[in-house]
């Protein structure tokens, strides 16, 4: 590659071609198999960082049209690897199953994925199809080094010890919620707060390098916090999530108005009818 003589910009728009052109080389779709570097990158598991998918099979691609599991999309990736051979969820992100349920549509079968989007225009509203070109998303890998799960609230000084929870414990938190939902009867309108409010008990680790001894001593212990350092930690946990996985962002412009509108790539029911 000859970047002499080239602009800042342009040098930054050929590596990012080329970053891309070898993702795309990288995975070639109807490839019965294909290894794939996680975009956690060992924050959840240090010795996983990379899978072999395979493409589904007919058996496999059963539970899309099975209602009985609420994590379909999570059985159905977990089922199509093939190596580490005893993966759990709770070696993986959920951004690194996003990623790989892309992945895996995209080697499964050869037909563009299209997602029908509306025309943000006020004026035009017109609806098309969008082409997700899945070889052509990019995916940005958890820096290790630049990922700090240490946290000092800014209001109390406290020092909050935190993990990156994993898509398995992120489903063993929805049971501990619906659990207590249950048993404490709490109103529909505050069930949306208990799972938040769980799902932050269960990051926490040690606060000013002590454990707590209840789970419910560590709620008591949120509960009583400025809003604004609550706020600020959920803050600090989302820029790390949102600092690693696949990029969902779809440009595209209105065939009718040429409106230029953005949407995120998403799993529809459609995204994995492959023919
Ligand atoms: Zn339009």
């Amino acid at each position: 590659m000859n970047l002499e003589g080239k602009t800042k910009e342009e040098i930054i728009e050929t590596l990012q071609t080329t970053k891309k052109q070898e993702r795309a080389d990288e995975i070639k779709a109807t490839q019965a198999t294909t290894r794939v570097k996680l975009p956690s990158n060992g924050l959840i598991n240090p010795s996983i960082t990379e899978v072999t998918l395979k493409r589904m099979t007919t058996m496999q691609s059963k539970t899309l049209f099975t209602n009985n599991d609420p994590n379909f999309l999570t059985t159905l990736v977990m089922s199509c690897i093939v190596e580490p051979v005893n993966i759990k969820t709770t070696d993986l992100h959920p951004n690194d199953i996003v990623y790989l349920l892309f992945i895996l549509r995209y080697i499964s079968s050869p037909k563009e994925v299209v997602q029908r989007t509306i025309c943000m225009n006020r004026n035009c509203r017109h609806e098309y199809n969008v082409p997700i070109k899945i070889q052509d998303m990019s995916v940005n890998y958890a820096e290790l080094e630049n990922i700090n799960t240490v946290c000092t609230l800014p209001d109390s000084g406290d020092v909050i010890q935190f993990k990156i929870l994993s898509e398995g414990e992120l489903n063993e938190c929805d049971k501990i919620s619906d659990r207590k939902i249950r048993q404490n009867n709490i109103e529909y309108s505050e069930q949306d707060w208990t799972r938040a409010i769980n799902k932050v008990a269960y990051m926490i680790q040690l606060v000013n390098d002590k454990d707590f001894k209840t789970f419910d001593e560590k709620l008591k212990y949120l509960e009583n916090l400025s809003a604004y350092d609550f706020e600020y930690f959920n803050n600090e946990y989302s820029n790390i999530i949102n600092s690693f996985g696949i990029e969902r962002e779809i440009i595209s412009s209105c065939p009718r108005c040429g409106y230029t509108n953005e949407v995120e790539a998403y799993i529809s029911p459609e995204f994995f009818r492959l023919v």
